[in-house]
């Protein structure tokens, strides 16, 4: 029997129409949410990824510009730039775009940006929020993931949850996440590979995450039969978007599993608006009370 196919649209348009409601609450009371991306060189990948996400966000009503910068700019003037965002009270949402050229310390550019306007959730406050149970703006990636695997219905208590990648940005938080689900967390990373266990690994996952970025290198014959795929990998093979799990084999096993394209990607987006929001809210308390 074929697996349920996790399409992201739903869960997207579900967020996003409580997104565009709430923006239209700003809306009439003066405040019109605004997300900045700052981008360092030229990046043609990243030109596809703007224009959705402004497509994305002009239809929840939010208004989404570039901040477009020569790739020999310096590190300081990078953190001056993400600072005079941090201090313009009409930025809700800073969003820096990464890789950044050699010369940055990209962790000090990315740990420049406001907590409150971190609407990825990459920086320290954010992460440790996350860490400590406690989440604020969350890692619109991981939370995608996780949340398309809950969408299923499933309860996680106690369950056998595999995350294979372990970055900052998807797999360390979408093992936090799911720990928050108190399942029973393990986190592959290339070094399992090394030791040849990824497959050992993967096998037992009742929920599998992966976020990997290595074309179908998760082979169906590892799914766990009734398992709950969700593939986070987005890789550009022959002019086709691919993920890292062989889908065709691994859609025979599992209950459920992501498409890619049709997956993670438009909730990733839903959740970084939703996160702008948020944010936005926060600013307004904030400005008023004073205090975090
Ligand atoms: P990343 O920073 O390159 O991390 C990749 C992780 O995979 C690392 O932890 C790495 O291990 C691990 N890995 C690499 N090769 C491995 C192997 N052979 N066996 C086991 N683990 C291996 O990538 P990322 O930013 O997390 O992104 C992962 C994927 O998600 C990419 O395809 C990216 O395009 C995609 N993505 C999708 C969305 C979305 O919205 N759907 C958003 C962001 C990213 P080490 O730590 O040991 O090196």
């Amino acid at each position: 029997m074929g697996a349920n196919i996790l399409y992201g649209k739903a869960l997207a348009d579900t967020i996003l129409t409580g997104v565009a409601e709430e923006v239209r609450q700003l809306k009439a009371e003066g405040v019109n949410p605004r997300l900045m991306t700052v981008q360092v060189g030229e990046d043609p990948a990243s030109q596809v990824y703007f224009s959705s996400q402004r497509r994305w966000a002009e239809r929840a009503g939010i208004s989404c510009e570039v901040i477009q910068l020569p790739p020999d700019t310096s590190e300081a003037t990078l953190l001056k730039t993400i600072d005079d965002l941090n201090r313009d009270p009409a930025v809700n949402g800073i969003i820096l775009h990464v890789p950044l050229p050699s010369h940055i310390n990209s962790k000090r550019a990315q740990w420049q940006i406001a907590w409150e306007k971190d609407v990825e959730g990459v920086t320290p406050y954010n992460l440790g929020r996350l860490l400590l149970g406690m989440p604020r703006l969350v890692p619109c990636t991981a939370l995608s993931a996780v949340e398309l695997a809950k969408s299923t219905g499933i309860d996680f208590s106690g369950k056998e949850a595999v995350v294979v990648g372990r970055s900052d940005i998807v797999g360390k938080p979408c093992a936090l996440l799911l720990l928050g689900e108190n399942a029973t967390v393990t986190v592959c990373h290339s070094f399992t590979s090394k030791r040849d266990m990824l497959e050992d690994h993967v096998r037992r996952a009742e929920i599998l995450v992966v976020a990997m970025g290595r074309p179908q290198a998760i082979k169906g014959e590892w799914i766990r039969e009734g398992a709950v795929v969700i593939d986070v990998g987005m890789n550009a093979v022959d002019g086709k978007l691919v993920g890292d799990v062989d889908f065709e084999e691994a859609v025979k096993r599992a209950s459920y599993i992501t498409p890619v394209p049709g997956g993670t990607g438009t909730v990733t987006v839903a959740f970084l608006l939703q996160n702008l929001v948020k944010a936005t809210k926060w600013q307004l308390e904030r400005g008023t009370e004073g205090k975090e």
